[in-house]
């Protein structure tokens, strides 16, 4: 791991495949809990099945325990579940799953401290006409920020490349959460913005892995943090939604790990 003086990090070889690895155990996982978001299941359910199979992989899940500052409790479990109006860092409980939500759920993984991280936002049922447009913009905006993981490009590309594809859309960016470096830590240098004006930051080279997950509201941008200290909603309690992909710059292009 060679420290970059932008403080982002170029993964070694034997880094990116560990990474890799963490990323396959990842998607892996995404698909059989995918299938089981159903009525009735719990958030806690899904909770429990993904840390099994991110275990029973030789892998840790990354958020359980994670402390992003001393002031804050530790996160208790393994996937972050948010329904609805939540954004982001939903806490798993025995609500149960109706038709018509969308839940988005945001997870990671360590291979011998490693880390892959990704998050996707699933309609159950019969959902609302603009509940599927917004999964799609998020979606779209996500894959159009990953064509820009190129070497040569500039950080803030990916950034601009998420708000142009957003911006079409007609739906909100938050803007306090962020995508991030990814390493051996969870978050690291630098914070990928889902907008701003293309050409600047650093220059993305080869062996850098990135986490790019832009988050995008119905109504306002704006944010608030629930009573639990940890969920983070809408301010207006209009959906959002979420996707996340754990992406290294190749000279290949972009190599999507989850
Ligand atoms: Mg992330």
């Amino acid at each position: 791991m060679i420290n970059q003086p932008s403080g982002i990090t170029i993964k070694s070889p034997r880094e990116l495949d560990l990474m890799r690895q963490a990323g396959k155990i990842l998607a892996d996982t995404k698909k059989i809990v995918k299938a089981s978001i159903l009525p009735g299941v719990t958030s806690l359910e899904l909770d429990a099945l993904a840390e099994e199979m991110i275990r029973k992989a030789g892998a840790i899940p990354s958020f359980k325990g994670y402390q992003p500052s001393p002031s804050m409790s530790p996160f208790p479990a393994t996937i972050c579940f948010s329904f609805n109006e939540e954004i982001v860092h939903g806490i798993p409980s025995n609500r149960k799953i109706k038709d018509g939500d969308i839940v988005s759920l945001d997870f990671g993984a360590i291979v011998e401290g490693f880390h892959g991280d990704t998050a996707f936002t699933f309609g159950v049922g019969k959902i609302s006409t603009v509940a599927e447009e917004l999964m799609l913009a998020t979606k779209t905006a996500l894959e159009e920020g990953i064509k820009q993981a190129i070497v040569g490009a500039r950080l803030s590309d990916i950034s601009h490349a998420i708000q142009v594809s957003s911006d079409k859309s007609g739906f909100s960016i938050v803007r306090e959460y962020v995508g991030h470096g990814i390493g051996s830590s969870l978050h690291e240098e630098p914070q990928v913005p889902n907008y701003g004006q293309p050409g600047k930051g650093p220059l993305l080279r080869e062996g850098m892995v990135l986490a790019i997950e832009p988050m995008l509201n119905v109504g306002t941008w704006k944010t608030k943090i629930a009573e639990d200290g940890w969920t983070i909603v809408t301010e207006d309690g209009e959906l959002s939604a979420h996707f996340e992909h754990t992406v290294a710059i190749t000279e290949n292009g972009p190599e999507v790990f989850t």
